[in-house]
């Protein structure tokens, strides 16, 4: 009989205990520190969860040469047999965003989550904080069990309001592993200066994200101006872009406001109807008339990004030195780590998810020696 501990009722735990209780050897004890499970899972997407992504690109995550790695051994179509022999049926949108085709997330929650199994062990409002290996097994806790594995899946603070979050995370002293600190990712950003009249201004842009002269990022979409800086999945997505720059020296936002005619000139336009109203959103037509600025380029300047209580994941977490590529500790026998906790994040569309439950899936297949 094989004792396994999951930390971490997330979408990766979540995963990996459904593919681990097929197995009537293994008995699996799944801590979770919340009275529920799957809550960010069921938050995704807008509470549709965005699972996956059919055509994930290994450069839209902060380590893209791990990614390519991953790719070669769970390909999206890899992980949608596996929802599927789950009994879960998918849908896939245009942009290749795959989601449960109920399009509520808590479908998915209600499939993985087996707690009434025999051998399952639902060990709910326990939130682990030290973690022991003797004579070859691992404790938990005072937990009265000894385990033959232990899966790290506990996530990271990211969403979560900072009362909650001084002891995220808290058993990985015990192992002194390389972590980096977590910083708020897909997540609106701060400008300095900011013309706060904007607020509640929805538009479609072309965003650039710079770094003095050197264009690091674009993308096209819809951005909104809010009270204390600008968001919508455009930003999000520039910001995991802004988290991989060693220094956050002199970046700027550059909207190019005119982004279905590149041929417009603004000034044109003024000379002839002595307005942009036609032509912009009416509060940045205000802005424009209060102070003439260049439509294809409108700037603002970064000062920093919303509070971890904000993001959608952080950056940082556990280093992915610290893992050999089927997700075990390198210096830990038995342990693993899978999901967020892992110092890999991605941009918006499926890409966070997408890693939680491949490197759950790949864990497994290392603790069952099954393909
Ligand atoms: C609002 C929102 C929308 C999102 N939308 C999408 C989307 O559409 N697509 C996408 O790909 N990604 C999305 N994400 C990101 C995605 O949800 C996460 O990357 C993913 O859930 C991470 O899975 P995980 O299992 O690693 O961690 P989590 O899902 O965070 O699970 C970790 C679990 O561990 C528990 N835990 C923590 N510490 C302990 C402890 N010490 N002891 C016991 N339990 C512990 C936590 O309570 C939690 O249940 C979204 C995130 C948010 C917040």
């Amino acid at each position: 009989m094989t004792r396994i501990a999951i930390i971490g009722a997330g979408a990766s735990g979540l995963f990996l205990t459904k593919k681990l209780l097929e197995h009537a050897d293994c008995q699996v004890y799944v801590f979770e520190r919340c009275r529920n499970v799957g809550t960010k899972l069921r938050a995704s997407g807008g509470g549709k969860a965005n699972l996956f992504n059919e055509h994930i690109d290994p450069d839209g995550y902060n380590h893209p040469d791990a990614a390519r790695q991953l790719l070669q051994q769970v390909s999206p179509a890899r992980l949608r047999e596996s929802f599927e022999q789950m009994g879960l049926t998918l849908f896939s949108d245009e942009e290749g965003r795959v989601y449960p085709s109920s399009q509520f997330s808590q479908t998915v929650v209600d499939l993985l989550w087996e707690p009434e199994r025999e051998n399952c062990h639902a060990i709910l409002e326990h939130e682990v904080k030290h973690l022991e290996n003797r004579e070859g097994k691992w404790h938990i806790d005072d937990f009265p069990v000894a385990f033959d594995h232990v899966v790290l899946a506990s996530g990271t603070p990211a969403n979560m309001i900072s009362k909650n979050r001084k002891e995220y995370n808290r058993f990985l002293d015990d192992l002194s592993l390389t972590v980096h600190p977590f910083q708020p990712s897909l997540v609106g950003f701060t400008i300095e200066d900011y013309p706060k009249f904007l607020a509640g201004c929805r538009t479609r842009v072309i965003a650039d994200l710079w770094q003095g002269d050197r264009l690091i990022h674009r993308e096209a979409g819809e951005v909104t101006f809010k009270e204390d800086g600008i968001s919508g999945i455009v930003i999000l997505n520039l910001s995991a872009y802004y988290n991989r720059l060693p220094s956050k020296e002199n970046c700027f936002l550059q909207l190019n406001l005119i982004y279905h005619d590149e041929h417009f000139n603004a000034e044109a336009h003024w000379q002839r109807f002595h307005t942009l109203k036609g032509v912009l959103h009416p509060k940045l037509n205000a802005l424009y008339e209060q102070k003439p600025f260049d439509v294809n380029h409108f700037k603002l300047k970064i000062s920093g990004t919303y509070a971890i209580d904000f993001a959608q994941v952080c950056h940082g977490g556990i280093d992915l030195q610290e893992v050999n590529p089927d997700f075990s500790l390198k210096r830990f026998p038995g342990l693993y780590a899978t999901g967020e906790m892992l110092d890999m994040d991605g941009i918006c569309g499926g890409y966070n998810l997408f890693f939680a439950f491949a490197s759950a899936l790949i864990a497994y297949q290392t603790i069952t020696c099954k393909p």
